[in-house]
């Protein structure tokens, strides 16, 4: 049977990817290079997952703030690693007007100190902070930007490499490294717990190795997902900043005993590049499956009408359909979102255009199901498989079909990461012929290493990284995979994106 989606993932996975992008009406790479136009129902797909991620911000103790866009260039020099990791990708403003020279504008107006569009804020919440905080009385301070930011991206792919995307960046300062390590910890579990609850995409938890810090970090911890061609999408990152920023920008509090301490502080974000990871883990080739918490419209009734002409009483009918639902029923405690498709399309078309936007639920109705106040129920798991359902009985069902698909959604992906893990490496022999499998699924290998940096050096030409060191470490572990030399930790080893 032909696909909606061309090429299949099979046959090429990349591209697969960029068709469902564009056949699924999510975004599309905009006029201005290297930057995305996200569309309504990919934008659709960003508000539920940021409302539902705010929740969780603000539940464990943050508050929202806004910073500026523009950071002078004298606030990000003051952290030497920080500059040095951004300097290649930083959007830097120069001048501040434009003037017509023989008929041509020019920059005009050179700024006496340039201005670097945000990649991140830590240098610039680094300096309001400051200013906020005296006294250990003042500590925690927990703040949180929805925003947007800038990293000049020389490859850029979209929602996973844009120079401009969509985050939030939580930013907090302590009075003890202890507490800013338990903070760091903490947003990393809630991410891990956001994206399976939200996204039905389970993750790998750990501490990334040294040469994959955040640029200032003493530690960054990642959750990993494995998409379908193996290749590991870091998903969300934490980091406990120790107190490199808070010395670059004189972040001190007056303690308990009257002495003047640097304060301890974090950061940790996530992006539009999760869309991304959703796109990879649940897509099929009829295109996107959205896991139902952040699908935009939920259930799509869908009038199956003569051709493209409108049928009043039909379409009454769904509409009843889609009044019963808003009205009575509930998934995971909140009302559905429900609606109608009535433009003037011809209903086959309307389908597959819902198929492949992965609204999990296709609701069909046609005169037979009017007559019979019935409605034909099409999961977007299994869209071969139908079935008739009364309106009552899918008002009062609906919540847990919606519930059983993000579960099957979440078990998929589990399957999909516990098959193509390996933990059967033990030697460099082994570890390159894991990687050299080039058709069918890249692996993630889990396996000892040295921590030693000259070791990890010999993974590059196969253009593998170590994603992170999963915090669930085993009590003793054997000798380095790539080296020989005893091993201090287990990694996990991927190609990534
Ligand atoms: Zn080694």
């Amino acid at each position: 049977m032909p696909t909606a989606i061309q090429p299949t993932r099979a046959e090429d996975f990349p591209a697969w990817y960029q068709a469902v992008v564009r056949e699924a009406d999510l975004a599309e790479m905009a006029h201005a290079p290297g930057c995305m136009v996200i569309k309504p129902w990919g934008y659709g797909i960003w508000e539920q997952l940021r409302d539902r991620m705010d929740e969780r911000i603000r539940a464990t103790g943050h508050e929202n703030a806004y910073f500026p866009l523009f950071v002078p260039l004298s606030y990000i020099q003051k952290e030497a690693a920080h500059v040095e990791g951004f300097a290649k990708e930083m959007a830097v403003v120069t001048h501040h007007r434009l003037e017509a020279r023989d008929g041509v504008l020019v920059p005009a107006g050179e700024l006496e100190e340039p201005i670097v569009v945000r990649p991140t804020s830590e240098t610039i919440i680094g300096e309001s902070m400051r200013q906020w905080i005296e006294s250990y009385r003042d500590l925690p301070l927990l703040l949180n930007q929805w925003a947007n930011v800038v990293r000049w991206e020389m490859r850029p792919r979209v929602f996973l490499r844009t120079r401009e995307f969509l985050w939030q960046e939580g930013h907090t300062a302590h009075a003890t490294a202890d507490e800013a390590v338990d903070e760091t910890l903490l947003m990393l579990e809630e991410y891990r717990r956001f994206v399976v609850d939200n996204l039905a995409m389970p993750v790998i938890v750990g501490e990334k190795p040294a040469s994959e810090r955040f640029p200032g970090a003493e530690r960054t911890y990642s959750i990993e997902a494995m998409m379908q061609d193996g290749k590991a999408l870091q998903a969300g990152t934490s980091h406990f900043l120790g107190q490199n920023f808070s010395k670059a920008a004189d972040i001190a509090f007056t303690d308990e005993h009257g002495d003047v301490v640097h304060a301890w502080t974090t950061s940790w974000g996530v992006s539009t590049r999760l869309i991304g990871g959703v796109i990879m883990i649940h897509g099929d080739d009829d295109g996107l499956r959205v896991p139902p918490v952040v699908a935009p419209t939920q259930i799509v009734v869908v009038p199956y009408t003569k051709g493209a002409d409108a049928d009043e009483e039909l379409l009454a009918y769904a509409r009843r359909v889609a009044d019963a639902l808003a009205a009575g029923a509930r998934f995971r405690g909140e009302p559905v979102r429900v609606k109608v498709d009535d433009r003037l399309y011809r209903p086959v078309d309307k389908k597959w255009q819902w198929v492949k936007r992965g609204v999990p639920l296709l609701l069909e109705v046609g005169g037979r199901e009017a007559e019979a106040g019935t409605v034909t129920v099409r999961r977007r798991s299994d869209p071969a498989e139908r079935s008739t359902l009364t309106i009552e009985e899918l008002v009062a069902g609906v919540g847990d079909l919606l519930e059983a698909l993000h579960d099957a959604y979440l078990t998929e992906a589990s399957e999909l990461l516990a098959a193509n893990t390996r933990s059967d490496v033990v030697d460099w022999a082994g570890f390159e012929a894991a990687f050299a499998e080039r058709d069918g699924v890249s692996p993630f290998v889990r396996a000892p290493w040295c921590e030693g940096a000259t070791c990890e050096e010999q993974l590059k030409p196969l253009a593998v990284t170590i994603r992170n060191l999963p915090l669930d470490q085993p009590e003793s572990v054997g000798a380095c995979v790539l080296c020989g030399a005893p091993g201090t930790a287990e990694a996990v080893f991927a190609r990534s994106y």
